[in-house]
C-alpha cells in the first residue's frame, strides 16, 4: 500500500491501553496503514487513572499520560456499555462494574472480571423487559503530551442485552450484546465484522478521516 498523508506524519503511536481485547482490535485496524502501534505496557508505562465522569475526558487523560511518558504520539480510547433501563450505567464504570468496592473482584483477572461484570448486569436486569443498550467509544490522539489540538472521535453501537451468553469472540460484555438485525451477539462476529460495525471501529475510522485533514 502506498504511504498516505497520515502515515508520513505519524509513524508510531503508543496505545494507552492494557486491555488485550482492545489491543487486538486496534492492531487489526492499523495494520494496513503502515503505522506501528506500540502498547504502552511494552514501554513499561502503567495505566493512567480514569477519574472523570465522561469517556472523552478519560481518553484524553490516558493519551496525555502515555504521550508524556513515551515522548511519542499516543492514542487512547475510553469505552463502555450504556444500558437504558439502568440510566446509562455501567457507562464509564464498565470495566470495573462488579469490582467497584469489592476487593475480591478487584483482585480477579480480566476474564473473571468480565464474568463478574456480566453476572452483575444480568442480575440488575432480571425481570426488566427493556433490554436496549449501546456501546460507546471515545478515541483521542495527541501528537505530544501538551498537544493543544487533540484529535477526538466517537462511535456508538446499538444492541440489546440477552441473558444466555452466545459466542466466544470479542471480550467484556460481547456474549450478551445481541444485534437483532444481524441475529448474532458481538461475540459471534468474526473480528473483521466486529470492526466494521462496532463503536470502536466507527470512532477509529472517524479519527483516521480527521487525521487525513491535517496539512502535509
Ligand atoms: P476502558 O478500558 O476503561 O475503556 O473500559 C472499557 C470496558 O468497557 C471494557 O473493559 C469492557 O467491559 C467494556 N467494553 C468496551 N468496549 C467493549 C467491546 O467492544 N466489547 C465488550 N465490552 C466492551
Amino acid at each position: 500500500m502506498k504511504p498516505t498523508q497520515e502515515t508520513d506524519r505519524v509513524k508510531q503511536i503508543v496505545l494507552a491501553s492494557s486491555n488485550p481485547g482492545k489491543l487486538r482490535e486496534f492492531a487489526q485496524m492499523f495494520a494496513p496503514l503502515g503505522i506501528e502501534l506500540i502498547a504502552q505496557s511494552a514501554l513499561g508505562i502503567a495505566d493512567a487513572d480514569e477519574p472523570h465522569g465522561t469517556f472523552v475526558e478519560n481518553a484524553l487523560a490516558k493519551a496525555r499520560h502515555a504521550s508524556r511518558q513515551a515522548r511519542l504520539p499516543a492514542m487512547a480510547d475510553d469505552s463502555g456499555i450504556c444500558v437504558r433501563a439502568l440510566g446509562g450505567e455501567p457507562g464509564v464504570h464498565s470495566a470495573r462494574f462488579a469490582a467497584d468496592g469489592v476487593a475480591a473482584a478487584a483482585a480477579a483477572g480480566r476474564d473473571s472480571q468480565d464474568a463478574l461484570n456480566n453476572r452483575k448486569l444480568l442480575a440488575l436486569l432480571r425481570d426488566q423487559p427493556d433490554r436496549a443498550a449501546h456501546y460507546y467509544a471515545a478515541i483521542v490522539l495527541v501528537r505530544h503530551g501538551d498537544d493543544p489540538e487533540p484529535l477526538i472521535a466517537d462511535g456508538l453501537w446499538n444492541g440489546e442485552i440477552i441473558d444466555a451468553p452466545r459466542g466466544t469472540n470479542g471480550f467484556g460484555y460481547d456474549p450478551h450484546f445481541f444485534l437483532r438485525d444481524v441475529g448474532k451477539t458481538a461475540a459471534e462476529l468474526d473480528p473483521e465484522q466486529k470492526n466494521v460495525l462496532s463503536h470502536r471501529g466507527k470512532a477509529l475510522r472517524r479519527l483516521l478521516a480527521r487525521l487525513k485533514e491535517e496539512a502535509p
